[in-house]
């Protein structure tokens, strides 16, 4: 009932880990998705504030020029631009800059009054040689353009509009501003500046990216993109190519090159390459650490199991070792009291008490051995002493000394002794101990069929011993458990035999301790072959050599030489 109790609490707590184990998991993956994207997103963002910085600075280089229009005194330029249809002689410092500015490739001025595109006559283009402006028929189409998107801008604005300058880009092609009279709302005229589009691309615009978006650190490709004519006019990676999938960040020149688009793409392969690489650790450890949790709580439960099939076997131990002591106590006490109360007087029935006296303290003495035995090995003070035991030589002196005690049981042993020099490496008292449980075994479970053969044989690293009888045999189930304290196997004839069930498991325990294994081929009612090995003495390794050295240290304490009755 406690036990029960105590196995239900175990598995709860054992749930209860596994819903942490799995919560933990899935928190940990849940945060280093997190992680990843926030990197990646951090890195857009990061990437997306310089896009807008590196525009507006484009922007800042082009009106560099209406800003200085701007800054002009607008009487002045009203005065002259009234009187003459010309721009006045104190803007020509700027407009030899604008000349000069490979950026820009050419300079025109028309007043509001007519335009030259609608009139068809020519218009004032800045000659920076004479550093002024000159009256031209020809002029580029650009030119009209310009002007005509200035005036279409400003006729919805004009109004309203409180500002000398407005400044208008036809695309890459043109900046149009267009002075502005605001006390009047009327427009005076309109300066075009051509763009030189080849040195806008490949110096000015290829170098500021340049110096903005170093190509080698290849965490992002910008590339400038002609949307109407879907075509990449600069990158800053020329080894990546330009794919909406990739495309992270689109921005524009605000005001500037309508046609244009600045896109953006965070490379993922090398930017979430060192969190990918963490992730994978962190995933790796957490999956070991899952699995070691897991082995230590199937270890914990295991072990709890164990410990209680261990309780249970105590138990059933210790009333066992009860009842086997009991038994022989009270049949000596039975028979002490017979005769001390005189009521046996016949030397016979006298000698029948006696007999039975001594035979069950024999037993009882026999019993006490064993089970201090056992408890020596529990406790571990038993040690191997090994030494060279020349096998057959001393099968043969077993079997010599044991012949009157078999032939009175009706065996006549056989023995088939390997060739060669069989030379085990194992304690000696402990040899003769297994060899004469196993032998008197034999002789215990054999009724009709009087068969004993004792073999030996040699394995490269080991000595084999079998001991073979036509006997009983043991059923199929009992096998596992022959080699159990106190398991005898439940049949009429093990009934009528006088046993502890402690023999095999102390011979076990002595096969172990001198390096060796022990088996048990048996078919119920057909016989049984019990078959030890020890290791070779011409074998044996050096840690073997080191045992043995520990060993002779150690202390010696077994009744090695008393078999099972
Ligand atoms: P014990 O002989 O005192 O009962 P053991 O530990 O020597 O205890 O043996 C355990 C059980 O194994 C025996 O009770 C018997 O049932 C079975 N057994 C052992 N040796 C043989 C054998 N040679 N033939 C048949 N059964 C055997």
């Amino acid at each position: 009932m406690f036990s029960n109790k105590y196995s239900f609490i175990r598995w709860v707590f054992f749930g209860m880990a596994l819903i942490a184990l799995m919560g933990i998991t899935y928190m940990n993956i849940h945060y280093v998705n997190q992680v990843r994207e926030s990197t990646k997103e951090s890195i857009i963002e990061k990437k997306r504030e310089q896009i807008r910085t590196f525009a507006n600075q484009v922007r800042s280089r082009f009106l560099d020029v209406p800003r200085e229009i701007w800054n002009a005194d607008i009487e002045e330029l009203k005065t002259s631009i009234d009187k003459s249809g010309q721009l006045p002689e104190s803007l020509n410092p700027l407009l030899q800059k604008i000349a000069s500015d490979s950026l820009y490739s050419g300079i025109y001025f028309h007043s509001a009054e007519t335009t030259p595109c609608e009139s068809g006559t020519g218009t004032w283009e800045f000659s920076k040689e004479l550093n002024r402006f000159v009256w031209v028929n020809a002029f580029p189409d650009v030119v009209c353009d310009g002007m005509s998107l200035a005036r279409t801008r400003m006729k919805v604005l004009l109004s309203e509009y409180k500002w000398n300058t407005k400044t208008t880009f036809d695309t890459h092609r043109s900046m149009n501003i267009a002075i502005v009279y605001p006390n009047e709302h009327r427009i005076l005229g309109y300066l075009v500046v051509l763009i030189n589009y080849d040195y806008l691309l490949d110096n000015y615009l290829k170098k500021e990216i340049e110096s903005v978006f170093p190509t080698e650190s290849g965490l992002f490709t910008i590339w400038i993109h002609d949307w109407v004519t879907n075509r990449v006019l600069l990158t800053n990676n020329a080894n990546e190519t330009f794919e909406r999938d990739k495309i992270q960040i689109v921005d524009r020149f605000p005001g500037l090159f309508d046609n244009w688009n600045i896109v953006g793409s965070v490379n993922s392969t090398v930017s979430a390459s060192d969190v990918e690489v963490q992730t994978t650790k962190n995933l790796i450890i957490l999956a070991l650490t899952v699995a070691l949790l897991l082995t230590s709580l199937v270890f914990i439960i295991y072990s709890a199991q164990k410990e209680q099939e261990i309780s249970i076997r105590q138990s059933e131990f210790l009333s066992n070792v009860t009842h086997e002591l009991k038994t022989p106590l009270a049949v000596i006490q039975a028979a002490g009291e017979n005769i001390k109360d005189g009521r046996v007087k016949n030397p016979e029935r006298l000698h029948y008490y006696g007999k039975h006296i001594y035979d069950e303290a024999i037993r009882l003495k026999t019993m006490i051995e064993r089970l201090l035995d056992v408890a020596r090995f529990d406790s571990n003070q038993i040690k191997a002493s090994p030494q060279q035991i020349f096998v057959n030589q001393k099968i043969e002196e077993i079997i010599e000394r044991e012949l009157p005690f078999l032939q009175s049981k009706g065996f006549e042993p056989q023995l088939s002794l390997g060739a060669g020099n069989l030379t085990a490496w194992a304690d000696l008292g402990h040899f003769e101990t297994i060899l004469t449980n196993l032998i008197e075994n034999s002789v215990k479970y054999s009724s009709d069929r009087k068969f004993l053969k004792i073999s030996s044989a040699v394995t490269s690293t080991m000595v084999q011993i079998s001991v073979e009888d036509h006997g009983n045999g043991i059923p199929k189930s009992s096998i596992p458990h022959i080699f159990e304290k106190f398991y005898r196997v439940e049949d009429t004839l093990t009934a009528h035999t006088k046993g502890h069930g402690l023999g095999l498991s102390i011979v076990k325990q002595m096969v172990n301790i001198n390096g060796g294994k022990i088996r048990v081929e048996s078919e119920y009612e057909k016989g049984s072959i019990f078959t030890f090995e020890l290791p070779l003495a011409d074998n044996r390794t050096s840690s073997q050599k080191k045992t043995r050295k520990e060993q002779t240290q150690a202390h010696y304490v077994t009744n090695t030489a008393e078999s099972v009755v």
